[in-house]
């Protein structure tokens, strides 16, 4: 299964919103909410059941026992991050401490000790053909990255465990047989130069390739930080969604230039194109200059927020930016499986 992550170098962007469409356009059977700070790809993908909670521990943070202290001081002396306060007694500041463990290495009344911290849950959606796995991070932890790794890990376990909804072999004259999970007739397919170009054998209706158990797709975090450095590791493809302004401009430029340090295709889209056209064509033009292909442009179009508002993917509704973005999902995935 390839994966295929949506990033943008900032937040509102509209990465969310294409990541849904590309969902709904897959029927994707794996798919993952990577912006562990604001998850919300949860609101726009429908699930009927309660997703399956697990804390994430980060790193350990310093447990002060005041009974065993003897106010040497030595500890608040010692935190780089000012976490230890000395009032009517010596504490730790859970929120400050940053897990380093020096205090409890240097305290002569073994009076501090390391211990497991919650910093965020993780929920995994999953029935018999699809899984979801997202996470939120709890306020004021760090990890990130790491909860980031642990969304992705969920996703690929379970996504082994489900039966394909088409299972495909490949003959040594490139001849796919097709066989649906649910015993209907089997179905020949022309597998041409990687091209599935399908035909039933028994003149019934050709068929689509079925994407959704062949990508899985994940939503990114804004920026450049940790959980997008997570993120991009082991992906086959990087679509990031460009937003024509100056800032917009730079932050692609930034992702472009951190997705470039991995193994991976990249490619670009615009989203509201049209709010700024001159930069617009910024945008396209530094993609033909770094050689990167450009999917495509999705127009402002007031009904992609009222199907955002309405728990709606904006495939979900006739407008313009839905027709635009399956324009370039169509173009992403033959990118992607090139
Ligand atoms: S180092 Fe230990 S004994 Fe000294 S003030 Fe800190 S907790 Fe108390
Ligand atoms: S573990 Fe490190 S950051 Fe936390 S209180 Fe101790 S010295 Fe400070």
């Amino acid at each position: 299964m390839k994966q295929l992550l949506i990033l943008s170098g900032k937040g509102g962007t509209g990465k969310t919103t294409v990541a849904s469409a590309f969902i709904k356009l897959a029927d994707a059977r794996a798919y993952a909410d990577c912006d562990v700070d604001a998850p919300n790809l949860h609101l726009v993908t429908e699930w009927a059941t309660d997703p399956t909670k697990r804390d994430y521990y980060g790193l350990p943070v310093a447990k002060l026992t005041p009974e065993l202290c003897t106010h040497c001081d030595l500890c608040r002396q010692h935190c780089r991050f000012g976490a230890i306060s000395d009032g009517d007694q010596y504490s730790v500041d859970p929120y400050g401490c940053e897990g380093c463990g020096v205090c409890a290495y240097i305290c002569p009344a073994q009076a501090i000790e390391m211990v497991p911290a919650v910093a965020g849950e993780l929920m995994l959606y999953a029935d018999e053909e699809k899984v979801f796995s997202t996470a939120q991070l709890r306020m004021g932890s760090g990890t990130s990255g790491l909860l980031v790794t642990e969304v992705k890990k969920e996703m690929k376990e379970v996504a082994h465990g489900i039966k394909p909804a088409v299972e495909v072999v490949y003959d040594n004259s490139k001849t796919a047989i097709k066989t649906a999970k649910d015993g209907k007739p089997a179905i020949e397919a022309a597998h041409d130069s990687k091209t599935v170009t399908n035909a039933a054998s028994d003149g019934k209706p050709v068929i689509e390739v079925d994407y959704g158990s062949e990508v899985a797709i994940i939503d990114g975090s804004p920026g450049i930080g940790c959980p997008v450095i997570a993120s991009l590791s082991g992906v086959d493809m990087v679509l990031i969604v460009a937003e024509p302004s100056l800032s917009g401009l730079s932050d692609m430029e930034r992702i472009i230039r951190t997705a470039e340090g991995f193994d991976t295709k990249i490619a670009v889209c615009t989203n509201k194109y049209d709010m700024n056209l001159e930069i617009s064509e910024k945008i396209e033009q530094f993609c033909e200059e770094r050689g990167l292909p450009f999917a495509g442009r999705i127009p402002f179009d007031p009904a992609a927020v009222r199907a955002v508002n309405n728990a709606k993917t904006i495939v979900d509704v006739e407008c313009p930016s839905g027709t635009a973005v399956t324009d370039i999902f169509k173009k992403t995935m033959t990118l992607l499986f090139d």
